[in-house]
C-alpha cells in the first residue's frame, strides 16, 4: 500500500517515494520551537501533526530519522533576554525543558535529533561564506550580510517555490533585517546580523564581523548537517511557508546548487472557540493552561488529531470534553479485550488494520481513520455482548489495535508497559501468598501502591493497574 501526501512544492497529492534507493530510510525535518515562552495550542497542532507523519511513515515500514531544531537565538528571544536581564542560555533553557515535557505529555515520540542553533554557528557561517563566494550574498553598509534575491534569480534559481510571490513589484536591493516579515515585503533578507548594542552579550565572531545569525539560515544549516544537502521531508505550520521556508530553500539551494527538499508538508491554522487565538480574547491556551482546567495531554492530543492536517481546525473546550468520552469508549473496549485475551499472542486481525492504513495512505485522511477505529469499537462491543468473541479473536483484535495505536498514540498503559521492577514485586507477592506468608504479601501490596500500582486478584490471577 503506497502512502500519498500533499506536497506544497508541487501543489498536488503525490505518492511518497524516499530518496533512499533501497526505499527504506527517510529524513524528516520539522521546524522546532523558538524557545522564548511556553508553546501554545496552535504550535502544538504542528508538533502533533509532525508526530502523526513520523508514526505513519513508521507504520508503512520506513525507517525515519526525525530532526527537530531548537531555535535558541532569534529577535524575540534577544528582546526578552534584554528585558529580563538574564543570559541567553538560562532564559532559553527553561522554555526548552518545558517544551520537551509538554511534547511528552502530548504523547509525541521524541525526535532523534534536537539540534540547537547556538551550537551550529560554525555551520551557519560556512553556508554564508559559500553564498558570498557564489555571489548571492553581500555585506551591506550596516555591517550585516544579506541574501540577494536578484542575484539568486539571475543564476536561474527560483524564489517563490512554495507560494506565488509578486516579484515584479520588488524593489531591487530593498532589505529586511527582521526574522519575521510580511509577504508584501519580499526583499533581501539577513543571513548574519551585525552586532548592535541591544544584542547585549548575544554575539559571535565571524569573518563578517561580530554578530548573530538570522533565523532562516539556522534551519538550513541544521537540517543539512543532520540530513544532508537534499532530504525527503520538511514540515512546518503554514504560517512558516513565507518567509521562513522560502528563505530556507533559497539559502540551501543557493549554497549547494542542489534541490533542498523533495516533499514539503504544511499544517493548517488552528482557531480557538471559532476565533484567532489572542490573549485579549481569553482564548489563548498553552498545554499547561488546559491541564490546569482538568484536561490531560492525551485528551488534547486526541482532539488535535481529529481533523485533517490541511484543514483549519476549531479547537473548543467542548471538543475536549468530547475527547474524554471518546477515549473512554476506546479504553473500555480495549480493557475488555485484554481481560478476554489474557496472555495470548496472535497475529493482528487484518481487516481493521487494512482499513486504518488505507485511510492514512490517502494523504493522512484522519477522519476516515477514526471512523475505522469507532466502527471497530462498535463491532467488538457487539461481539462481546453476544459472547461470540473467542480469546484468540480478542488477542487478534488487540494486536491490530496495538499497530493502529502505534500511529494514534492515545492507548492506555496496558499490561505490557508495566515496569519490570513492578512485575517482579507482583510475582514475589504471588509467591508469598502461595507460601501463606500473608504479612509479606500485604507488605508488597503496600509497596506497590507507594510506587503507583494497585494489584487486583481476579479469577485469572493478579492484575496490575496504575493507581
Ligand atoms: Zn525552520
Amino acid at each position: 500500500m503506497a502512502l500519498k501526501l500533499y506536497n506544497t512544492l508541487t501543489r498536488s497529492v503525490q505518492e511518497f517515494t524516499p530518496l533512499d534507493p533501497a526505499g527504506k530510510q527517510v529524513g524528516m525535518y520539522c521546524c522546532g520551537p523558538t524557545v522564548y515562552d511556553f508553546a501554545h495550542i496552535g504550535n502544538w497542532r504542528t508538533f502533533v501533526f509532525a508526530d502523526l507523519v513520523r508514526r505513519s511513515l513508521e507504520l508503512f515500514g520506513y525507517n525515519v530519522k526525525h530532526v527537530m531544531n531548537i531555535t535558541d537565538v532569534e529577535d524575540k528571544i534577544i528582546k526578552r533576554v534584554r528585558e529580563q536581564k538574564t543570559t541567553l542560555r538560562e532564559f532559553t533553557g527553561q522554555f526548552e525543558t518545558a517544551f520537551l515535557d509538554d511534547l511528552k505529555a502530548l504523547g509525541c515520540r521524541e525526535p532523534h535529533m534536537k539540534p540547537r542553533a547556538t551550537e551550529h554557528i560554525a555551520e551557519i557561517i560556512a553556508i554564508i561564506e559559500k553564498l558570498v563566494a557564489r555571489g548571492v550574498a553581500y555585506r551591506a553598509a550596516d555591517g550585516s550580510v544579506y541574501f540577494s534575491i536578484e542575484k539568486y534569480r539571475g543564476c536561474g534559481c527560483c524564489y517563490g517555490q512554495l507560494l506565488k510571490l509578486n516579484l515584479d513589484e520588488m524593489r531591487t536591493g530593498a532589505r529586511v533585517a527582521s526574522d519575521e516579515y510580511e509577504k508584501e515585503s519580499v526583499a533581501d533578507f539577513a543571513l548574519w546580523k551585525a552586532r548592535v548594542s541591544e544584542d547585549g552579550d548575544v554575539f559571535w565572531p565571524s569573518p563578517f564581523g561580530e554578530g548573530r545569525p538570522g533565523w532562516h539560515i539556522e534551519c538550513s544549516a541544521m537540517s543539512i548537517k543532520a540530513l544532508g544537502e537534499t532530504f525527503d521531508l520538511h514540515l512546518g505550520g503554514e504560517d512558516l511557508k513565507f518567509p521562513h521556508h522560502e528563505d530556507e530553500i533559497a539559502q540551501s539551494e543557493g549554497a549547494t546548487g542542489k534541490p533542498f527538499v523533495k516533499y514539503w508538508l504544511h499544517g493548517a491554522h488552528l482557531l480557538v472557540e471559532g476565533k484567532k487565538m489572542s490573549k485579549s480574547l481569553g482564548n489563548f491556551f498553552t498545554l499547561r493552561d488546559l491541564v490546569a482546567k482538568g484536561h490531560t495531554g492525551r485528551e488534547v492530543r486526541y482532539l488535535l488529531l481529529t481533523s485533517h492536517y490541511r484543514e483549519t481546525f476549531n479547537f473548543t473546550l467542548d471538543g475536549l470534553a468530547g475527547a474524554k468520552s471518546a477515549l473512554g469508549r476506546i479504553d473500555e473496549c480495549v480493557g475488555k479485550l485484554r481481560e478476554l485475551a489474557g496472555n495470548l499472542e496472535v497475529a493482528p486481525e487484518a481487516g481493521f488494520l487494512d482499513r486504518f492504513k488505507l485511510a492514512l495512505a490517502d494523504d493522512l485522511n484522519i477522519s476516515a481513520a477514526w471512523a475505522a477505529v469507532f466502527e471497530w469499537v462498535r463491532d467488538i462491543n457487539k461481539q462481546l455482548a453476544e459472547k461470540s468473541l473467542t480469546p484468540a479473536g480478542a488477542a487478534a483484535a488487540l494486536a491490530a489495535w496495538s499497530q493502529v495505536d502505534s500511529v494514534l498514540g492515545v492507548g492506555i498503559q496496558g499490561g505490557a508497559e508495566v515496569p519490570a521492577e513492578i512485575v517482579a514485586l507482583a510475582n514475589e507477592r504471588t509467591a508469598a501468598k502461595a507460601a501463606k506468608d500473608f504479612k509479606r504479601a500485604d507488605a508488597i501490596r503496600a509497596e506497590l501502591k507507594a510506587k503507583g500500582w494497585v494489584i487486583e486478584d481476579t479469577p485469572k490471577g493478579p492484575k496490575l493497574k496504575p493507581v
